[in-house]
């Protein structure tokens, strides 16, 4: 299945990161991509062309519900790991 590329201003998902003890656990939360850098940054496509492999990183503004905070380069991951972004759920 086929992802569609990411895009300034698209909304996705980004994984917030729970506590260890799991007193908060990692959520979805909204965020609007603020940037599509053009070369990954991360091993093992450092230096790449972003979307190399289907690897993807983007400018998130997350949307807490405390507040927004800002993340440059987030990695997608379809595993919903926390620290990373993904596509909302079909509906
Ligand atoms: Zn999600």
């Amino acid at each position: 299945m086929s992802q569609p590329e990411p895009s300034v201003g698209r909304i996705v998902h980004y994984v917030s990161y729970g506590t260890p003890g799991g007193e908060y656990p990692s959520v979805c939360r909204a965020a609007v991509i603020t940037e599509v850098p053009d070369h990954l940054t991360a091993e093992p496509f450092d230096g790449c062309p972003n979307g190399t492999e289907g690897q993807w990183i983007a400018g998130l503004a997350v949307l807490n519900p405390e507040g927004f905070f800002f993340n440059r380069d987030a990695q997608h991951s379809e595993e919903q790991r926390g620290g990373t972004w993904h596509w909302p759920e079909r509906v």
